[in-house]
């Protein structure tokens, strides 16, 4: 197997950031070590010098909606996107596509979906939907990573929300898996009261939709997660959470030794309500972008390690769906497109509040990458992991514009801004996906499954 070696000034491995080489043999690191060690002969030098070299980000949540709706993303424009945004494994969420993944039938017809079109690696989550309770465990034998659940509608068709009484059902079932269960964590009640007494509103505004979703639905849904989680010993995952409020109950409940882990979204932490303008519906999404003073206690969470990770939560649409020219929040499809820019819009907001990369890499590859069972191989700069590397050069700035986006629709909130931190270059198993603006090769990305009834630990 031919060895190669990658160097930089700043190589950020789970013990620190330093210079260093990592030694890749086939598709595996084999070694890290001081730059003047690499051998002089029969090996590939990749010296990438001031830059840095962070593990392949992981994203646990991204709406890739193939096969059925690849007319809103797909394999091939999703996987695309990721590689130019550092990102070397997307895990799947169950809804959008058609079939759902809520049976075996559904995730095989997603695995033929993808064959021959991914840039990078992949895996899939698992739905619980009100009637599935019995293709859960079958779902687990078949390789999903676990499983996705909402306690609202979703706002598709194709994939129901679950009440408390169905997801009783389920739990036993899920609990047996060992696999985490994440939850859409906003409960109905509170939003429709929300809704009823907007009656009047008008819609362009975007405090008529931050007032619709109040933080009352996070809370009272987290709650009862909790409450359910103590009872039937599963594994909790909240996905992106909006609201800072519920952070003294998450930290309580993690204190407790609760198994619970909890996400947050880049838009949650470089947006917020008061710079929304009205009929700027890109930045819908649900939960949705509340305060200032909100997100900055979301950073102050994530510092204290109350929130373990932030992905992107990557949900595009087509272009109309968004009701751009009306504007109007009530209508318009909620979803944010981030995969591409993830990066550099958490370095721009995390350097200046004093993280480092070595935190990024935790938030972004290490964390999301234990949630999904596949840290041994994914995640960090370590010996036995893949050779999947992101090269970052975090002093550089540009501006984002259509041709750097690469999903399928190039819409986006964050157009026009200018962010810290350049994406060079992508490695997925000591492989380039992308380099300079380019995607060398052919599509190589293939199916990371789990291992059926595997235990596992926060
Ligand atoms: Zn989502």
């Amino acid at each position: 197997m031919s060895l190669q070696a990658f160097l930089a000034r700043r190589v950020i491995t789970p013990e620190g950031i330093r210079p260093a080489a990592v030694l890749v043999e086939g598709e595996r690191i084999q070694a890290i070590v001081s730059p003047d060690q690499v051998p002089a002969h029969g090996c590939r030098i990749h010296d990438f010098g001031e830059a840095a070299i962070l593990p392949g980000l992981v994203d646990s949540h991204v709406h890739i909606n193939d096969p059925g709706r690849a007319e809103w993303e797909g394999f091939e424009t999703a996987t695309r996107a990721a590689a130019a945004g550092g990102y070397t494994l997307l895990v799947d969420m169950p809804l959008n596509c058609l079939p759902a993944t809520t049976t075996v039938a559904g995730l095989e017809a997603k695995r033929a979906a993808a064959q021959g079109k991914c840039r990078v690696d992949w895996a899939a989550w698992g739905g619980v939907v009100h009637d599935n309770q019995n293709h859960i465990e079958a779902l687990a034998a078949a390789g999903v990573l676990g499983f996705k659940c909402f306690l609202v509608n979703p706002g598709v068709d194709s994939f129901t929300m679950v009440t408390e009484q169905q997801l009783l059902a389920a739990l036993p079932h899920v609990a047996r898996t060992g696999l985490p269960l994440l939850v859409h964590a906003e409960l109905p009640n509170p939003i429709d009261r929300a809704t009823d007494a907007l009656a009047d509103a008008d819609w362009s505004f975007y405090s008529a939709y931050l007032q619709s979703r109040p933080d009352e639905a996070e809370l009272a849904a987290i709650r009862l997660m909790l409450s359910l989680c103590r009872e039937y010993g599963f594994r909790l995952h909240i996905v992106h959470l909006s609201t800072s409020q519920a952070l003294p109950e998450l930290r309580s409940a993690r204190s407790d030794g609760l198994a619970v882990s909890v996400e947050t979204c880049p838009h949650y932490l470089h947006l917020s309500a008061e710079t929304i303008t009205n009929g700027a519906t890109l930045s819908k999404c649900a939960p949705p972008i509340r305060s200032r003073e909100n997100c900055e206690r979301l950073w102050q969470g994530l510092g204290a390690g109350t929130i373990d990770m932030v992905v992107t939560d990557h949900s595009p649409c087509p272009p109309a769906m968004k009701r751009l020219t009306e504007g109007n929040f009530r209508t318009a499809w909620g979803g944010i497109a981030g995969l591409s820019v993830a990066l550099p819009l958490m370095w721009t907001e995390a350097s200046r509040r004093g993280f480092t990369l070595l935190d990024l890499a935790r938030w972004m590859a290490a964390a999301p990458a234990r949630l999904a069972g596949c840290d041994s191989h994914k995640g960090r700069i370590a010996v036995g992991s893949d050779a999947d590397f992101v090269v970052f050069e975090p002093d550089r700035e540009f501006i984002v514009t259509e041709d750097k986006l690469h999903y399928r629709h190039p819409v986006s909130p964050y157009l026009g801004g200018r962010l810290r931190g350049v994406v060079k270059a992508t490695y997925l198993r000591g492989n380039p996906v992308f380099v300079g603006g380019e995607f060398p090769g052919e599509p190589g990305g293939r199916e990371f499954a789990a291992k059926p009834h595997r235990q596992s630990t926060l």
